[in-house]
């Protein structure tokens, strides 16, 4: 079986002026980045102002396991297929963050034979988006301890400074570390520590940004810590949104590149989707809108997290509404789910897949509770057997869900033709009620008990005592009317990951509290949430190489 490098570099890509082209784009629109990428004007929303939206379809999956889902196979592959059946489909994805990389995660630019390109460089330094918001970032980060080391006119205290560093690699040695040691010409010395650039409130921000001036505002809005008095200290205090705004000057316009199949897709930003809400940028997503039919765009983790904050956070930062969602699921993880471990995957299981089926179900009613359309894709996988296809549908059926069974890993847009006319079929004849979970209005409290009855199907929530002062200290500051962005195990509907399927009767512990003020979200943490992974014992970097002549090897 070949690699995904491998199939990457055997397409044969069109330069990216032909794919500019093709979307009908001027001059002004679009500037080249080498000759298979480009950036995309952020200017191009208000151009298409009048300009009716595309349909926007939503790529979600059941909770994930380690057998993996193929999410981003998916929302490639059916941008592939939509094209190949005649409609106009751009795909709208996040950019893929190098710690990971270096470490196991693998590429995060589809699979197979549906991969956008060139992987390399989307998976490695793409356009620099993700150094320009590390750079920002750390601008900031100096900007408050060389305010401190002038004289601290603000009062910031050292002790809660909850901005951090960050940088684009896995370093767990760099979690928690002393700056400013070595006497007075050094600066004051406090505790600090890196976070990973994706974990940046700067990355959520440009990701919710509408436009350079809203862009602006949220980073002023950025909470960096408090005074010796308590009081909340903000970048616009320290008066530096305007440098800050300046470095991100290219970083808010969108990439543009191609898949396998040379079908366009827009790759701009990727928050973490735990402590932030895991979608690529509005300005892709809107600007895809514009420019397409159909916009196939995703969302990180299960419905129960990326789905949510797709909805409820990115939905309302952007004023738009999905058209349909796709739920993707595969044998490999339903059979997880109903209880079998990763090693028993390979031999047919009806029992186990039958026990999986209730996180579907979850998943599915999760949907219907926002009032989408939706289709189930069943991503295929080498290792699936024919009787477990077959109940699959056969379930599907049963419970009058639409149902695809989509090979868009082994056969590109060709595989997914099935998921593609379901979904336009779905989208032409469903009515859709979209309505949010919980509303703006609502207290951080019962927005948090809606999510909780609503989208993970638990029966409560308990807040630490921590959390409860927290809860008071925001309503005193009006933040309790922004979304709640939760930040909660991706493995299990509840806040234990080793609950899988569909766990009932269960109670959330809301542990403490983060403002994102600039990124307009509060965080609730459910337990340790880690913003500076580490890398494994055989880091995937030991596998890459680049030959003497310039080929790249060993990248997945
Ligand atoms: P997600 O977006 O859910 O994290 P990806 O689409 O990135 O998942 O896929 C994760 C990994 O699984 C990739 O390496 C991809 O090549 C592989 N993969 C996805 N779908 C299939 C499939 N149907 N068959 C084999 N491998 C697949």
């Amino acid at each position: 079986m070949k690699t995904d490098i491998e199939i990457a570099q055997e397409a044969t890509l069109k330069p990216i002026a032909h794919i500019a082209q093709s979307l009908n784009l001027t001059t002004d629109d679009w500037e080249p980045y080498g000759h298979t990428k480009a950036k995309l004007s952020d200017k191009l929303l208000t151009k298409y102002e009048n300009k009716p939206d595309g349909k926007v379809i939503l790529v979600t999956a059941i909770s994930p396991t380690p057998a993996g889902e193929g999410k981003s196979t998916v929302t490639v592959g059916l941008g592939q297929a939509l094209n190949k059946i005649g409609k106009k489909a751009i795909i709208a994805l996040r950019e893929p963050s190098l710690g990971p990389v270096m470490g196991i995660k693998g590429g995060a630019a589809g699979g197979g034979y549906s991969q956008v390109l060139p992987m390399e460089e989307i998976n490695l330094h793409f356009t620099g988006d993700l150094h320009a918001i590390t750079s920002a970032n750390n601008v900031l980060a100096a900007m408050i301890d060389n305010h401190i080391h002038q004289g601290n006119k603000l009062q910031i205290d050292p002790r809660r400074i909850e901005f951090k560093r960050v940088m684009d690699v896995n370093d767990r040695a760099l979690r928690e570390i002393v700056v400013g040691l070595g006497g007075p010409l050094k600066g004051i010395p406090r505790q600090d520590g890196f976070n990973i650039t994706v974990a940046s409130e700067i990355m959520a921000i440009l990701c919710l940004a509408n436009d350079l001036e809203d862009l602006k505002k949220r980073i002023s809005n950025i909470v960096i810590g408090y005074t010796y008095n308590e009081e909340p200290v903000y970048v616009r205090d320290l008066e530096v949104e305007g440098a800050l705004t300046l470095l991100l000057k290219d970083a808010i316009k969108p990439n543009l590149v191609q898949t396998i199949e040379n079908t366009p897709a827009i790759i701009h930003g990727g928050p973490f989707a735990n402590i932030a809400h895991g979608c690529n940028s509005i300005i892709a997503t809107k600007t895809a809108a514009k420019l397409g039919d159909y916009v196939v765009t995703e969302a990180g983790f299960g419905a129960d997290l990326g789905a949510e904050k797709f909805l409820d956070i990115k939905t309302r930062a952007g004023d738009f509404e999905p058209d349909a969602v796709v739920i993707v699921a595969t044998i490999r993880a339903l059979k997880m789910n109903g209880g079998i471990s990763k090693e028993q995957l390979t031999e047919e299981n009806i029992d186990a897949l039958k026990a999986g089926m209730e996180n579907l179900q979850k998943h599915v009613e999760t949907i219907q509770h926002f009032g989408l359309p939706f289709v189930v894709a069943i991503n295929k996988f080498p290792t699936d057997t024919k009787n477990e296809v077959e109940y699959l549908k056969a379930w599907c059926d049963e419970n009058n869900y639409q149902v695809a069974l989509t090979d868009v890993w082994a056969k590109g847009g060709e595989g997914g033709v099935e998921l593609a006319e379901k979904i336009v079929q779905t989208i032409d004849t469903s009515e859709k009620n979209f309505k949010h979970v919980y509303e703006l209005e609502d207290s951080l409290e019962t927005k948090i008990e809606k999510i909780v009855h609503n989208v993970y199907g638990g029966k409560g929530v308990e807040f630490s005592t921590q959390a409860k002062k927290q809860l008071e200290f925001y309503k005193q500051q009006g933040w309790d009317q922004l979304p709640v962005c939760m930040a909660k195990t991706q493995y299990s509907l509840s806040d234990n990951p080793t609950l899988l399927g569909r766990p009932r009767d269960f109670t959330i512990t809301i542990r403490e509290f983060r403002p994102s003020i600039g990124a307009g979200f509060i965080v609730a943490l459910t337990g340790d949430i880690m913003t500076m992974p580490g890398l494994p014992k055989k880091p995937a970097a030991l596998n890459m190489d680049v030959t003497d002549d310039g080929k790249i090897v060993g990248l997945f």
